[in-house]
This record gives C-alpha cells, structure tokens and sequence, in this order.
C-alpha cells in the first residue's frame, strides 16, 4: 500500500526525524490561505500524488505570495502530472502541500528497501540525493552507500555512524544523520514497510538537517496488524479497476500491453506472462483468479478485463486441480454469454477431467464465435499474440 508524502511526513515526524510542518489543501483558494497561514516568506507548493519525479515535472514550486501559491495549486490541480514514473497519460492531482521552503544548502538521500537479492532489508545512502538520483544509481553506482541490516538485530549503531561519516558529516551533524537513519530503520520494520526513504534529506545553510520528502510503502500482508496505516489508504489514487478487483476477491494489477491474462494462482499467472512476452505479446494485466473458479468470479473477472480499453485479446489459462475443468469450463461459456466476447479469446486447460472440458468448448464454439482452444501454454500464447496482431 502507497500513502502520500504529506502522510509519510506524519509517520516520519512522530518516529522522532525532523520534518518541516505542513499543511493540505483541496482547492487554490485553499493554498491562498494556506500561504497567508504559514506566514513565510518562501514557500513550497508540492502535488501530492502517488508517484515520484514532481520536481522534475514541474510539480513542486517555490512561491513567493499567496497569489503564485495559489496559481501552482491551480495550475497542478487542473493538470495531469506526467513524469517518468507515471506513463504518458500522467495521473490528476487531487491534493496540494503547502510549506514553508528551507534553503537548501546540500541534498542527500537515505532509504531501506526489501533486499530480495540479500533476504534482507538493505539501506540506501548516497551524498548525492535530490532529483537525480536514480542517474547517479545508474551511471556512478560507487557514489551509493549500501548497508544490508542484521535480519534479526536490525540497524547497528556502527553502521549508522559509518554511513553518515562516507557521507561527509562530522561532529554533531553526524549524529543527527545517524539518529535519523536508526530512526528510518525501527519505522521501516515496525511498519512492515517495504521502502522508507527520504530524498532529499537536505542540510540547510543555517546547518540544520531536514527530511523535505519522503516516501513510505506498506507490505499490504501485514496491513492488518496496523489498523493506523489502513486509515490511510486514499482509494481516489488507486486504479479504479483494482479496487473493484480486491471486491471480488480477485488478484489484478493493470499493465500496459493489450493481451489479458485470467488465470488461476500467483505462479502461473506470472509464467503467462512470461510465456506471452515471449511470443511477441505484451500482458495488459496479471490477474489471479484464486483456486475454486466460479462463474460469478470469472463473469466479474472478464468485466473487470475488458472495460480496460487497450484490450484486443485474452488468454485464459487454468489449471484444473481441486477445481475440475469441465465446471471451470461451463464457467467460461457462461461467463462469455453473460459479458459477450468482442475480442478473440483463447482457453487453455489442463488437469482433471480435461478431455470433458475440451468437448464442452467445442461444442459451444456456434455462441462463442471468438473463442479458440489451445493445446499447450506455449500454442495458446501463440494463438493469441496472432489474433490480436
Ligand atoms: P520529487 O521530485 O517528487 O522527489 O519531489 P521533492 O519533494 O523531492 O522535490 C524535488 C526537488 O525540489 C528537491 O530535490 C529540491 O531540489 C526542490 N525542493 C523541494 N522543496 C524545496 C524547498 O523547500 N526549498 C528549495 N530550495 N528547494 C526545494
Ligand atoms: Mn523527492
């Protein structure tokens, strides 16, 4: 689960690292008043959305009155963010932050992130923070620090003081710096997060260190031990069909390509996608539809798939174990009558009662006039990247 920068900034502020106050607002009458409220004389008028690199497209600006501050929140509230996190079509912006802008004297970045590499969480320093940060990741890989944190003691005062150190701090700044990134480490894991980061943490020209943007990412498996992150959850950012997917108990992420995947588990669902890509496709979603196929759920499933408007063609690929196939395979010619086809759709079955299953589908092939059988994974991928070519 993602939350908002101004929302992070709370978590981060009562964990004890020192954060600039902020306010929220909806409206540019509202980010007028919020300026006037604030009462500095710089201020920074920030989107907040669910993605990064703002600065870089013209989401987060200084301000000098209440009347530019105004003119940024109107200008960002009316248009969509596009960044090189987001896709062209960008993402609207529904809510600004308004504080009081320090002046920065030197950007860094901290971080932890789940270290799937190590099976472990690792943290993630560099001198050179700020909006260019992943090209100093890419392109000078040895002007980032990373740490890998004991999986049981955690983050070690050791550690933290030699990271702030090959930072370049010194004296009472590098204690600051430490505290900080023990601080960042205890959130991450009593959060059950799965990226903590603050970039940039900035040391002001008057020698003060402040996090002025952070951002949190929660492990949705562990959500339910923090009834206080759940609060949270802006619905208004997340994909519209996603939340109606989570409804009906199905498991949908939306992709870019055009080919639809319905399948039934986690691990064949992403072998589908790899198998498509190999053919020359591009998945439009990776979509687990759980054990027990029903028609209800594949009826909302193939709803769920087709009101996505780039999709020219689905690949159904179930596994009959528990559940048979001659039922999953009544399912999908219900589901097919119910939703109606109007893209080529292509099944392929395995597993019990199979051969039952493939005589249904033929059979019922005079309604579904779109809709073809494959032998293997490797056919129906195949089949399906060439009708939809
Ligand atoms: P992001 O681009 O989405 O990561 O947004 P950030 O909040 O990190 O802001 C991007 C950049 O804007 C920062 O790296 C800073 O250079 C600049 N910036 C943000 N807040 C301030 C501020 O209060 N004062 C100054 N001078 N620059 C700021
Ligand atoms: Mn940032």
């Amino acid at each position: 689960m993602k939350i908002h920068e101004y929302q992070a900034r709370d978590l981060l502020a009562k964990a004890g690292i020192p954060v600039p106050a902020a306010r929220v607002v909806e409206t540019a009458q509202e980010a007028e008043k919020a300026f006037e409220e604030n009462g500095f004389p710089l201020q920074v008028v920030k989107a907040q959305v669910f993605a990064g690199g703002r600065g870089k497209a013209g989401f987060v600006k200084l301000v000098k009155s209440a009347a530019e501050a105004r003119a940024a929140a109107e200008f960002m509230l009316t248009h969509r963010m596009v960044s090189v996190q987001t896709g062209p079509e960008g993402i609207a912006v529904n809510k600004i932050l308004i504080a009081g802008a320090v002046d920065i004297a030197h950007e860094y970045y901290l971080g932890f992130v789940l270290d799937r590499d190590r099976s472990t969480v690792s943290m993630i320093a560099s001198a050179e923070g700020g909006v260019e940060i992943e090209t100093v990741a890419h392109e000078r890989p040895e002007a980032i620090i990373k740490e890998p944190l004991h999986p049981l003691a955690g983050m070690q005062g050791f550690q933290a003081r030699r990271t702030a150190l090959a930072l370049g701090f010194t004296g009472k700044q590098a204690n600051t710096v430490a505290d900080i990134l023990l601080k960042l480490s205890r959130f991450f894991i009593d959060y059950d997060c799965s990226i903590a980061e603050i970039n940039p943490l900035v040391l002001t020209k008057d020698g003060k260190i402040l996090a002025i943007d952070a951002k949190v990412n929660f492990d949705d498996n562990a959500l339910f031990r923090h009834p206080d992150v759940l609060a949270l959850k802006d619905d208004a950012e997340t994909d519209a069909l996603e939340i109606r997917a989570a409804a009906a108990n199905l498991n949908y992420i939306k992709l870019d390509g055009d080919i639809a995947c319905l399948v039934n588990g986690a691990g064949l669902a992403m072998a589908t996608m790899d198998v498509i890509q190999l053919h020359g496709g591009k998945p439009a979603n990776f979509l687990d539809v759980g054990g027990g196929v029903k028609a209800e759920g594949a009826i909302e499933a193939f709803r769920i798939i087709l009101s996505d408007k780039k999709v020219r063609g689905i690949l159904v690929n179930i596994f009959g174990g528990i559940a048979r196939c001659d039922l999953i395979a009544e399912a999908l010619i219900q589901a097919g009558r119910e939703v109606g086809f109007k893209v080529p759709v292509v099944v392929r079955l395995e597993g019990t009662n199979v051969e039952a299953a493939r005589k249904i589908l033929a059979a019922s092939q005079g309604d579904l006039p779109t809709l073809q059988v494959a032998g293997d994974l490797n056919d129906a991928a195949k089949k399906i990247v060439s009708a939809t070519r």
